[in-house]
């Protein structure tokens, strides 16, 4: 159990690292933030930093010297980095959850193996590969490649005249996994936390919509039937416990209402969510307090909520709409002190929080 003073490690200067250093820091904790990146929103807030290549050993071996425990922004840690500083120090999540998340083949597998619905799917390691899995999906259907896809990089939808071999190359003709089309009504994700000693925690089922494939807005709770809300939970305690999962983790969901309710995953990510961003206002402990309670070895804390929320992302330039933003009631702004509003960057979100259930 870290003490007081104590220094996380975090690998990845984010938007996500940089809120994790501010609860951090609540918390009399100190943050060593590691990424490549010269210019990163953590650094504006951390105690210390360290600019180098994820494969520096060099590097990787004085930052796991100067921290107590080591976390992450993104669930793209080279395995060989994550293996090496998990030699040094506690590396948490662990190594297990990396490799299960990174892999979007695996990843399924493994959550079949604990009876938990995804969409079909079949491996598509190369084009004629790709052939014989269409013909066992049919189309529409959704090629992904098996690793480094996020908001819907890397994926292409398979229509009636598309031509295979095009497909596959469009994705950078890496290992794939193709996927039936889900006929979902919702989106939906699970943000909940696992202490070191097996304890955990669920925020409440929110609601997600996507805009060109970035998160948009986020609605907690998701007006699902309490039966089904508590299934989705359910699914991420049962996740939890198979990974052996120490932090804050999202399940996201697809909701299918098909003679009444049905969850399918779609994805599992290892760290803080953007979908759980809402907590930062809307519940008595945010999910970054929760994740750095996690990873120290504390208690977790309490997941209830103050009240209906709504998170906005402001995506590109809707962060010039920050003036306005200030002067409305309600409005709790959040920016990651970027300079470049690039589109389709996320610049900041606002949340709305309303004292009605
Ligand atoms: P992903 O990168 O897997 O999270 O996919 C990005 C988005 O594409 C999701 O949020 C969905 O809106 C959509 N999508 C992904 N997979 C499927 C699927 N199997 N069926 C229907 N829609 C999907």
């Amino acid at each position: 159990m870290l003490t007081p003073g104590a220094t996380i490690g975090i690998l990845g200067g984010g938007q996500l690292a940089r809120m994790l250093a501010l609860a951090g820091a609540r918390l009399g904790l100190k943050s060593h933030v590691f990424s490549p990146g010269e210019r990163e929103p953590a650094y504006d807030v951390c105690a210390a930093r360290t600019i180098a290549d994820y494969a520096n050993e060099a590097a990787l071996a004085r930052f796991a010297d100067a921290v107590d425990v080591i976390t992450y922004e993104f669930e793209n840690v080279p395995a060989a980095c994550a293996d090496f500083l998990n030699a040094r120090k506690p590396v948490r999540p662990g190594p297990k959850i990396l490799a299960a998340t990174q892999d979007r083949l695996i990843e399924k597998q493994f959550v079949q193996s604990l009876g938990i619905e995804t969409a079909a799917f079949a491996d598509a390691p190369n084009p004629g590969a790709l052939a014989r899995a269409v013909a066992k999906l049919g189309r529409p259907s959704i090629l992904k490649t098996r690793r480094l896809g996020y908001d819907g990089k890397g994926q292409i939808m398979l229509q009636a005249g598309t031509d295979l071999s095009v497909a596959f190359r469009s994705t950078g003709g890496a290992p794939a996994i193709l996927e039936s089309v889900v006929p979902f009504t919702k989106e939906l994700s699970v943000v909940a936390a696992r202490g070191l000693g097996g304890e955990f925690r669920a925020y409440d089922v929110c609601e997600n919509v996507h805009e060109r494939h970035i998160l948009a807005t986020t609605i907690a709770p998701a007006s699902i039937r309490p039966a089904t809300a508590a299934q989705a939970v359910e699914i991420a305690r049962k996740i939890g416990e198979a990974a052996d999962y120490v932090g804050v983790f999202a399940v996201e969901l697809f909701l299918v209402e098909e003679d009444g309710e049905r969850l399918v995953v779609n994805e599992i990510a290892p760290r803080v969510h953007n979908s759980g961003h809402w907590t930062l206002d809307g519940a008595v402990t945010s999910q970054f307090e929760q994740h750095i309670r996690a990873v120290a070895g504390w208690p977790l804390g309490s997941t209830r909520r103050h009240g209906r929320a709504l998170m906005r992302n402001l995506i590109g330039e809707d962060v010039e709409q920050w003036r306005e933003l200030l002067t409305q009631e309600g409005a709790c702004l959040h920016l990651y002190g970027k300079t470049e509003a690039r589109p389709g960057r996320k610049m900041g979100h606002v949340n709305f929080v309303s004292e009605e259930d």
